[in-house]
C-alpha cells in the first residue's frame, strides 16, 4: 500500500484544501514512491500567514542562537545522511554516491551559515561631516518564497532555507513534484532541531498554481528561484515589485587545449558530462576541442563512454542512473533527431535502451557547429555536443556564444591560456584543469546572461536573504546639513 504523506503549515503536518493528491515514482523501477498533498491556493494563504505570523519572534532572536539550531540541523543531517541519500536515489533517481554528496552538500552550509550567525557584517564607515557616525546593519527581509528544482533535492533547497533562518526570514518552501519526498524528510530534520512553528512551512503541489500564488502574494516579500529558464522568466514577470533571485540553466563547455594533460580531461568530461545523467545546472554538455587532438580525444572518450554502467543508482557498480522521468527522457531522444537532422555526427549512444524505467544511453555528438541546437540549447540529459576549434581565441568564442553563462572549464598546461580563460569566460563559475562541476559551500555560485540573477552560498547567499540598512548617527547636538554644511 503506497503511503500518503502530508504537508508541514504551521508547526502541523496536515493534509491540502484541495482534498487531492498526486503520485510520484521511483524512476529506475517505476514503483511508487508516496502520494503527496497537491497544495492549492487557501494552503498557501495558510503558510504565508503562519510565516507571517512566526516572523517577528522568530526575527527577534539574536542570531547566533538562531545558529545554534542551524547547527543542530547540521547535526542532525549528518545522522540521517545514508537514509535521505537513499531517498534522493529512490526519488530522483541519481546514483547513491553522489545522493550522498547532495546531503553532505546540506551538511557543509548548514555548519557554514550557523557561523554565520556571528557574523551577519554591515560595515562602517566614515561620514562627510564631524560628529557623526555611518554604518550599514543587516536585517531580514519577511516572508521569503523558495521554489526548488528535483535534481539536488536536499542540496539546493539547503541553500535557500539555511542563509534565510539565520538572517532572520521566515519561509514558504515549495519544492519539486519531482522530489517531494526530500523535502518531507528534510522539513522533519528542521522540525526536530527545533525551528519553531510557522517559521518554515511546506507546501508540496504544482508550480502553475502553488508556486504561481506564492509569486503574485502581497505579504511574500522575496522569492528565491532554482528551476528552468522559461520559468524563471515567468516568476519575474508576476512577481511585481519584489525581490526575485534566479538560479537557471547553463550549456557549459569545456575547452580542452592540444597542451592538456588528455587523461584528466577525459575524466573531467566523463563526469561533468555524464555524471548526474547530465542533468546538473553546471553539467559539461560542450566539449570544445583543439583541433590537433580532436581525433585522439573522441576515441579516448567513445572508449570510456562505452565502459559506463547504466542502471538503478542504488546499485554501488552504476555509473549513469536514470533520467528523473518520461519528459526528460522524451526530450533528450528529441535532440538527438534534431541532432542527426541538424548534420552533427552521433559517434555513440542516442537511444533509449531496453530496460524498466527512464534510462537513456549516453550520448556524444561530434562535428558539432556552433549554431546546432544541439550546441545551443540545455538538454539536460547525458548528451554531450563536441565541437572543434583552431586555437584559444575561438574557442572561447565558441564557449561565449550560448545564452547561458553559468560554469567553465578549461584544460591546458599553459599558464598564459589558463588566465585567458579567467578572463575572458563568460560565466559565474570558471575551473581550470577541473570540471565543470563541483561548487563548494563557502565560494558564491551563480550565473551571468540568461543563467541567472543572483549568487548563492558564501557570504553573497547572505546578501539574497537580508536588507542592508543605511544608518546615520549624528551626536554633534546641532542641525548638519549633508553637502551643505562643512
Ligand atoms: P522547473 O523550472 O520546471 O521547476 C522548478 C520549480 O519551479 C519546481 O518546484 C516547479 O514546481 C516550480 N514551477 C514550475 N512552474 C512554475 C510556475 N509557473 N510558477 C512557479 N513555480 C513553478 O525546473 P526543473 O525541471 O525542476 O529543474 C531543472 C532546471 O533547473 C534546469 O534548467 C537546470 O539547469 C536548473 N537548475 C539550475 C541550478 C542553478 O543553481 N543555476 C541548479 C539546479 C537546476
Amino acid at each position: 500500500m503506497v503511503q500518503t504523506y502530508k504537508m508541514y503549515i504551521n508547526g502541523k503536518w496536515v493534509e491540502s484544501d484541495s482534498e487531492e493528491t498526486f503520485t510520484r515514482v521511483n524512476p529506475a523501477t517505476l514503483e511508487a514512491i508516496g502520494k503527496f498533498q497537491k497544495g492549492n491556493e487557501k494552503d498557501v494563504d495558510e503558510a504565508v500567514d503562519a510565516a507571517e505570523d512566526a516572523f517577528e519572534e522568530w526575527s527577534e532572536m539574536p542570531a547566533p542562537k538562531r545558529g545554534e539550531i542551524l547547527f543542530k540541523v547540521g547535526q542532525l543531517l549528518k545522522e540521517n545522511k545514508e537514509e535521505l541519500a537513499k531517498t534522493i536515489t529512490q526519488e530522483m533517481g541519481k546514483v547513491l554516491a553522489e545522493a550522498r554528496g547532495d546531503v553532505q552538500e546540506a551538511i557543509d552550509i548548514a555548519f557554514y551559515m550557523a557561523g554565520e550567525g556571528r557574523r551577519l557584517f554591515g560595515h562602517t564607515t566614515t561620514s562627510e561631516l564631524k560628529d557623526k557616525f555611518a554604518m550599514t546593519i543587516r536585517r531580514p527581509i519577511g516572508v521569503v518564497g523558495l521554489i526548488t528544482p528535483w535534481n539536488f533535492p536536499i542540496a539546493i533547497p539547503s541553500w535557500k532555507i539555511m542563509p534565510s533562518l539565520i538572517c532572520g526570514n521566515t519561509i514558504i518552501f515549495k519544492p519539486s513534484c519531482d522530489t517531494p519526498l526530500c523535502a518531507i524528510k528534510f522539513v522533519e530534520i528542521l522540525e526536530e532541531a527545533g525551528i519553531p512553528k510557522g517559521v518554515i512551512n511546506l507546501v508540496t503541489g504544482p508550480g502553475g498554481s502553488a508556486g504561481m500564488h506564492l509569486i503574485k502574494h502581497k505579504k511574500v516579500r522575496a522569492i528565491s528561484f532554482t528551476g528552468h529558464r522559461d520559468t524563471g522568466e515567468e516568476i519575474l514577470r508576476t512577481a511585481g515589485i519584489k525581490r526575485v533571485g534566479l538560479e537557471l540553466g547553463g550549456k557549459n563547455p569545456i575547452i580542452i587545449m592540444d597542451d592538456a594533460d588528455l587523461n584528466l580531461a577525459l575524466d573531467g568530461v566523463i563526469w561533468g558530462g555524464y555524471g548526474t545523467t547530465g542533468q546538473r545546472c553546471t553539467a559539461a554538455s560542450r566539449v570544445i576541442i583543439h583541433e590537433k587532438i580532436k581525433s585522439k580525444f573522441e576515441k579516448m572518450l567513445v572508449e570510456r563512454i562505452k565502459k559506463l554502467k547504466l542502471g538503478n543508482g542504488m546499485d554501488e557498480e552504476t555509473d549513469v542512473g536514470p533520467l528523473v522521468n518520461q519528459a526528460a527522457q522524451e526530450k533528450s531522444k528529441s535532440y538527438i533527431d534534431i541532432g542527426l537532422k541538424e548534420g552533427a555526427k552521433l559517434l555513440i549512444g542516442g537511444h533509449i535502451p531496453k530496460m524498466k524505467g527512464y534510462f537513456f544511453e549516453p550520448t556524444l555528438f561530434t562535428d558539432c557547429l556552433v549554431d546546432m541546437r544541439i550546441a545551443q540549447e540545455e538538454i539536460f540529459g547525458p548528451v554531450v555536443s563536441l565541437i572543434e576549434a583552431k586555437d584559444l581565441t575561438e574557442a572561447i568564442e565558441i564557449a561565449n556564444s550560448v545564452e547561458y553563462g553559468l560554469s567553465s572549464a578549461i584544460y591546458t598546461n599553459n599558464i598564459r591560456n589558463a588566465f585567458k580563460s579567467i578572463e575572458k569566460l563568460e560565466a559565474g563559475l570558471t575551473y581550470v584543469n577541473a570540471s565543470t562541476i563541483g561548487a563548494e559551500v563557502h565560494l558564491p555560485f551563480g550565473g551571468v546572461k540568461f543563467s541567472g540573477t543572483t549568487r548563492e552560498a558564501g557570504i553573497e547567499g547572505i546578501n539574497e536573504f537580508s536588507e542592508v540598512k543605511t544608518v546615520y548617527v549624528d551626536y554633534s547636538g546641532k542641525l548638519q546639513r549633508a553637502q551643505m554644511d562643512d
